[in-house]
C-alpha cells in the first residue's frame, strides 16, 4: 500500500498514513490530536519534517502553553519559561 503524508487541518501537525482504497482524506484521523480532516500533501520531499512523536507533542504542549518551541527541553532562553 501506498504511504502517504498528511497535514493536520486542526494542529498543523505532519504525518504519513497508509493509504487504502476505501479512506476518503477527509476521514483520515490525525494520530497527534485524533481531530478528522487532514490535507494530502502532494510533495512528499519538499515538507518533509522529521520528528517523532513525543516531539510533536512536546510541540504542540508548549504552544498550547503559550511557551516556545525551547520550552520543551526544561529550560528556555527565548520567553523564560
Ligand atoms: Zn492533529
Amino acid at each position: 500500500m501506498p504511504i502517504y503524508e498528511y497535514r493536520c487541518n486542526r494542529c498543523r501537525g505532519e504525518f504519513e498514513h497508509l493509504g487504502s482504497m476505501n479512506d476518503r482524506d477527509s476521514e483520515v484521523e490525525c494520530p497527534l490530536c485524533g481531530g478528522r480532516g487532514a490535507e494530502k500533501l502532494m510533495s512528499r520531499c519538499q515538507t518533509k519534517v522529521e520528528m517523532s512523536l513525543s516531539d510533536f507533542q512536546a510541540l504542540s504542549d508548549a504552544t498550547a502553553g503559550g511557551g516556545c518551541v525551547g520550552c520543551t527541553s526544561g529550560s528556555c532562553s527565548t520567553c523564560d519559561k
